[in-house]
């Protein structure tokens, strides 16, 4: 079917269109009622993969960031950038971040029971970092349910971080520093994601509690892109690095995808990286492997690289 639009221009309706519209309905549908108790997500689809935070001197693991996944039985692969969006649009984001939550937790004791990360016993305790979105950090209860997601698992506070970007910031300035404030008071780690690419990044670094920034792959990409070193995305780094140094943070950098990146990053004094270079997010089972297999050690040598 064609129509005519206010220009005068031909616009086609196709049942694509149409079909794509009543998917997203379909899918939104399908998220609230699987949401509805964890055993309902898990045979629904959602389950967290695990991507490794690693010391860049030697691949040690400190830690890894949760990664929401759903895997449809019929549409596969739907990236968090999807159902993510349209969980805070429905509402059903805090069904979804409670799941992550206690998913990870789970998953991080497990592991640690298992007597899997105590080969190195002088560094940090190993912890899972979990995203949270703007409408979870505006939530009065979310403190109180995260330390109840604590008590639940048996973990310190020492073994959870969470991590906001910079739009989550920006939704209402003062609720989310109460938030924020009370996560702090628990004793857990808050980490500014996505660094530099945000609106205005220094103010909110100025005015939130935060322990951890994470560079943006962006920086990171730019850093050595075909073979030369890009000399303006280095004094970026530069700077983050001198910044998080002088306010006392530690500095991740995300997106790491080859050795040359790591070299110079460690050069600069990079102390922790992540990126599909050390692994790609990873299943739970395939992490417990890991662990068994080579421990902590998730330096590129260990998995014959
Ligand atoms: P993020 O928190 O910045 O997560 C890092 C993203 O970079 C992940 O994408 C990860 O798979 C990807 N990545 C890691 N290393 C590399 C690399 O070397 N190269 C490239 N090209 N990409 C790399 P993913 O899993 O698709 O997640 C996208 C975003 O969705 C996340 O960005 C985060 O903002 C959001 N997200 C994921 N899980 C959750 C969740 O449980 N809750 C909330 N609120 N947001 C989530
Ligand atoms: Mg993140
Ligand atoms: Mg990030
Ligand atoms: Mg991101």
């Amino acid at each position: 079917r064609a129509k005519h639009d206010s220009h005068g221009h031909v616009r086609v309706y196709d049942q694509a269109m149409h079909n794509e519209a009543r998917q997203v309905l379909t899918l939104e549908t399908e998220m609230r009622r699987a949401l509805t108790t964890e055993k309902n997500a898990r045979e629904m689809g959602f389950t967290v993969y695990y991507q490794p935070i690693v010391r860049i001197s030697d691949g040690l693991l400190t830690g890894f960031e949760a990664l929401a996944r759903w895997i449809h039985k019929e549409s596969g692969f739907i990236g968090p950038d999807v159902f993510i969006a349209m969980a805070e649009e429905t509402g059903t984001i805090h069904d979804l971040g409670r799941f992550i939550l206690h998913q990870s937790l789970r998953d991080l004791a497990g592991w640690i029971d298992l007597g899997c990360c105590q080969d190195a016993p002088e560094e940090r305790d190993i912890f899972v970092s979990v995203n949270i979105s703007g409408k979870q950090a505006m939530r009065t209860l979310f403190p109180g349910e995260v330390s109840g997601a604590l008590s639940t698992s048996g973990l310190k506070p020492t073994n959870l971080k969470l991590e906001v970007t910079e739009s989550v910031l920006m939704e209402d300035m003062t609720t989310v520093g109460v938030i924020l404030s009370g996560i702090k008071a628990l004793g857990i780690d808050l980490c500014l994601d996505d660094f530099g690419t945000g609106y205005s990044s220094l103010a909110h670094l100025h005015r939130f509690p935060m322990d951890v920034i994470k560079i943006d792959r962006a920086f990171v990409s730019r850093l050595s892109s075909n073979g030369s070193v890009d000399m303006r995305a280095k004094s970026m780094v530069d700077a983050i690095l001198a910044m998080g140094k002088s306010l006392g943070l530690s500095v991740v950098a995300e997106g790491i995808e080859n050795i040359k990146q790591a070299r110079i990053l460690s050069k600069m004094g990079c102390h922790f990286a992540q990126g599909y270079y050390y692994a790609k997010p990873l299943p739970a089972t395939d992490v417990l492997a890991h662990l068994q297999q080579h421990g902590r050690d998730w330096s590129p040598k260990a998995m014959g690289k």
